[in-house]
């Protein structure tokens, strides 16, 4: 028999009525002889508010403590949507992810998921019920309970359809697909059809919220077909899967804006083997996440500066420690530059395409943008703007590209 997982997040399940609709949806592939595990996140806004909570009680939570709290929304979520099912006269059972066996490292707020066990849910698959998880949690292999970052419940979706060998994983959202930018910033936005995995994730990692990168990761690794789509409508949205030929015609499949970034930069660093492997891995030993990196040699040869990008909110510790090692290192100064974001565009037509790069730098200069710093790879090209500029370049290139108005 068939199995499909069906991912049901915070926007979807906002209220009773919508639990209702989403309980309604389960039951509607049950019932066409399926079997059903339909992943469940917090409520609306509630983890927002469960965080905010937190923030009242102390300016630095534990990070134990947080996954705690923040991991209760899930649980409110599933065992609601587990009662609708009952109430329409169908089974359900709702398991969180302690009970699902799905086992993550000790990272807390930032978990990965490592082993998730298919026994406990295809027992109650077989008994015939409905099964709902709670999305976003995990446990680690001591039992403490962690969180997989904000937004993971598609993490949770993804990676379960992959180790249940789903047909698909659905996942039901607020909007009806996957966009060629956000469309609360891009008005002209359309919805794109099917999406490659590669580009699915460069998108989800450089801004595009709408599915949550590891997610993607998982569907690409185990090759699982996803939906991205409605919980409004019954309209298909957008299928992410394996690239095909055709899709290198198109040059640019989306762009993406990365809004709040920081920029760290330490001047002067004893220009010698081993100081970058000693900074970074610093920064790696406490999970900070940096991308683009840019090293210049400096005066005389003897001294170079290096500049990273980091989330904003890692900023304060990424400062701390570059502050740090700056004494240990006998590194000049720290700069933070927190005023900054990442515009970025992705196709795998950029593969075949030329002057790729040359149409988006003159699309930024004809809006008056200035670019700060440029990244390129085989399928993306990013630069750094002041965040001010953010929201005016995603629109300008998303105009220069033609995705205003299609191929
Ligand atoms: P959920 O609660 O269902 O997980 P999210 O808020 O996480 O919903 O994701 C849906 C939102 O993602 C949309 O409302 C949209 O504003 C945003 N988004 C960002 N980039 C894109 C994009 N490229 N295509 C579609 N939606 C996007
Ligand atoms: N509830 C979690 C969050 O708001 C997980 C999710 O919605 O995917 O981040
Ligand atoms: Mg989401």
């Amino acid at each position: 028999m068939s199995l499909v997982v069906q991912k049901f997040g915070g926007t979807s399940v906002a209220t009773a009525e919508q639990i209702h609709r989403a309980a309604r949806r389960a039951i509607q592939e049950k019932l066409a002889g399926r079997r059903v595990v339909a992943v469940v996140s917090a409520m609306g806004e509630s983890t927002d508010r469960l965080i905010e909570l937190a923030y009242q009680i102390s300016r630095n939570p534990p990070k134990r403590e947080l996954d705690m709290l923040v991991t209760t929304g899930e649980q409110v979520s599933i065992a609601l949507m587990a009662m609708a099912i009952h109430e329409a006269g169908h089974h359900a059972i709702s398991l969180t992810a302690a009970q699902v066996g799905l086992v993550t490292d000790s990272v807390h707020t930032k978990a990965r998921i490592h082993s998730i066990s298919a026994e406990r849910i295809n027992r109650e698959l077989d008994a015939g019920r409905i099964v709902i998880v709670a999305g976003f949690q995990g446990v680690d292999p001591a039992g403490e309970i962690t969180a997989l970052g904000r937004g993971a419940s598609d993490t949770t979706a993804v990676a379960l359809a992959a180790v249940l060998e789903a047909e698909v994983c659905e996942i039901y959202t607020d909007v009806d697909g996957v966009y060629t930018a956000d469309p609360r910033l891009v008005p002209q936005a359309r919805k794109i059809g099917r999406v490659s995995y590669d580009e699915m994730l460069e998108l989800a990692s450089l801004g595009a919220g709408v599915v949550h990168s590891r997610g993607i990761e998982f569907g690409t690794k185990y090759q699982v077909p996803i939906h991205v789509r409605s919980s409004m409508t019954d309209n298909k949205g957008t299928m992410i899967v394996p690239e095909t030929p055709g899709m290198e015609d198109v040059i640019v499949r989306g762009v993406t804006l990365r809004r709040d970034l920081a920029r760290i930069r330490l001047n002067r660093v004893p220009n010698r083997p081993g100081s970058a492997a000693r900074i970074f891995e610093r920064v790696n030993a406490h999970h900070l996440v940096v991308d683009d990196i840019i090293q210049n040699v400096t005066g005389d040869g003897t001294m170079v500066d290096i500049d990273f990008t980091i989330d904003l909110e890692d900023a304060p510790q990424a400062r701390a420690l570059c502050e740090m090692l700056a004494q240990e290192m006998d590194i000049g100064s720290v700069q933070v530059e927190d005023q900054v974001s990442k515009v970025s565009i992705v196709g795998v037509g950029m593969r075949s395409h030329t002057g790729v790069a040359a149409r988006m730098f003159r699309a930024l200069a004809d809006s008056q943008i200035n670019i700060e710093n440029i990244n390129t790879s085989e399928i993306v090209i990013s630069v750094i703007v002041r965040r001010d500029d953010g929201e005016k370049a995603l629109r300008a290139l998303h105009a220069a590209f033609q995705l205003d108005t299609g191929p």
